[in-house]
């Protein structure tokens, strides 16, 4: 056990690490902020990070960290406080899962290391599963690429009103890329545990991400650039030696746990951490956050890609053996669509799920990065969201930097709403393709490229109701926000409509 947190008064700490020489901490050591997630109707993950005062000398040891969860801004109602240990084992990492809260309320909570005070960060417990919860409200947020853009559109999100935020994605980027970089990356492609730990503290000195961090639990699933770019399962277009991607996906997993606010649980296991999970918000909403990354087959036809990601149709592609979650959550997730019971099913994911057919002249052209390069498997999943007692299901994503709104069909018949919540800064694909995206597509109903943001998902007994929110530019800090468009899913009735 690395790191424990004890209740207020339950007794001596035996820690083993604790007399050796320590370095010196940071004048501000929680320099990557504060978060929190992972909410339950009585529990919540308080994260943060210790800093070393020389950046080249990391610290050692283990660190004790005082953590205080109160039900006031001024910490003065304390409800929980206990001592939790930051080990170099986990780059000093804490996830301290505080229990026996109270549903449905916000909490403030801070950590001391040495004498030295975090920022006071705010998050909130989900409903109680048998509260009549009259309205929710999430963000629906992806893709920061740091060189690309300021990060205006998370202190936007930190200003809204929200029960938590779903981050479905590309939190880093492994890549340099795009046009008008305002800002740069500080180093190269990361494949050694040390480089990513760095790509997540560069991010993480964002302030407006540890903003948007401070004032929302979140709720999180990882894409491919946590990693490297279009990988599959084992196997990297970046790498063809799969012992030695094993071992960057396992630096790279362990990185993303290290800077999320997740519980021990998921702390990964060599290149495997299992991110996949439900979680309840009263009668009103559950969610099925999904990891269609680490299980999934590997791209199809790959003698027809064109430029690695394009691929004209043929067998394989519709091979049913092809899997994009793996048996294990796909039977979860069917399981889970079975038992569901309460009033909108949420399925939170990476990619757009829609079928989007690029090709032309009676052609047929997929992404094979996407859900296209996998059908059997989004039948199958269509199959279990179709065969739910719970006959409204929105499917929520990321991944293509844009907005879409589309309907899910299955035989002809909508079975599910998806929304794509934008890209916070990654840039967009060309308006032509977008055009000729939504014209050979008939349920996509909506798509919208060249701008960044956010999806606001706000869900009552009687609508769940989508507004897509973008900065005014991403090249300009503290830009501005507007609505761009609004959607309504009516229950009972799946399928877009302006709303
Ligand atoms: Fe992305
Ligand atoms: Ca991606």
């Amino acid at each position: 056990m690395h790191r424990r947190s004890f209740l207020a008064g339950a007794g001596a700490l035996w820690l083993p690490s604790m007399a050796r020489a320590q370095a010196p901490l940071a004048a501000e050591p929680f320099g990557l902020g504060v978060a929190s997630g992972h909410p339950s109707a009585t529990g919540i993950v308080l994260w943060t990070r210790l800093l070393a005062e020389d950046p080249s000398a990391p610290l050692t040891g283990a660190i004790a960290v005082r953590w205080t969860i109160a039900e006031d801004e001024a910490l003065q109602k304390v409800v929980r406080s206990g001592e939790a240990i930051a080990d170099a084992r986990w780059a000093h990492s804490l996830h301290v899962e505080v229990e026996g809260l109270q549903p449905n309320r916000p909490y403030w909570y801070r950590f001391v290391a040495q004498g030295k005070a975090s920022p006071i960060g705010r998050t909130r417990t989900a409903p109680d599963p048998r509260e009549r919860v009259p309205a929710l409200r999430f963000a629906l947020a992806s893709c920061q690429q740091y060189e690309q853009g300021y990060f205006s559109a998370q202190r936007h999100m930190a200003a809204e009103e929200l029960n938590a935020v779903l981050f479905v994605g590309d939190y880093i980027y492994d890549i340099s890329w795009g046009r008008e970089l305002v800002r740069h990356h500080d180093g190269g492609r990361p494949t050694m545990l040390y480089e990513f730990r760095n790509r997540y503290a560069l991010y993480k000195s964002d302030r407006d991400l540890q903003a948007a961090h401070a004032a929302h639990p979140w709720i999180v699933t990882w894409d491919d650039h946590e990693v490297t770019d279009d990988y599959t399962g084992d196997i990297s277009p970046a790498d063809s030696d799969p012992v030695r991607f094993l071992a960057q996906r396992a630096a790279a997993y362990q990185a993303f746990w290290e800077h999320m606010p997740l519980p021990n649980a998921m702390q990964p296991r060599g290149p495997s951490l299992g991110l996949y999970g439900r979680y309840r918000f009263g009668d009103l909403a559950e969610l099925h956050v999904l990891d269609d990354r680490q299980y999934r087959s590997h791209h199809a036809c790959r003698a027809t890609l064109t430029r690695g990601k394009l691929l004209t149709d043929c067998d394989e592609r519709l091979d049913p053996a092809r899997t994009m979650l793996g048996a294990e959550q796909e039977a979860w997730f069917g399981d889970g669509m079975r038992r569901a019971s309460a009033r909108w099913n949420l399925v939170v994911q990476q990619t757009l799920m829609a079928e989007a057919d690029r090709g032309q002249d009676g052609q047929h052209s997929y992404w094979a990065d996407g859900w296209d390069g996998y059908p059997a498997a989004r039948r199958r999943l269509l199959d279990a969201v179709a065969a739910s007692p719970v006959r409204d299901t929105l499917v929520l994503g990321g991944d293509v930097h844009s907005f879409w709104a589309a309907d899910l069909e299955r035989d002809k018949a909508i079975v599910a709403t998806e929304f794509i919540g934008g890209s916070i800064t990654s840039q967009g694909p060309a308006e032509a393709r977008v055009k000729a995206l939504l014209s050979r597509n008939p349920h996509l109903r909506y798509g919208r490229t060249g701008v960044n943001g956010y999806g606001l998902v706000t869900l009552d007994p009687r609508s769940a109701q989508i507004a897509f929110r973008t900065v005014h530019s991403v090249k300009e800090k503290n830009s501005p926000i507007d609505t761009l468009a609004r959607f309504a899913v009516e229950p009972g009735r799946p399928g877009v409509q302006r709303a």
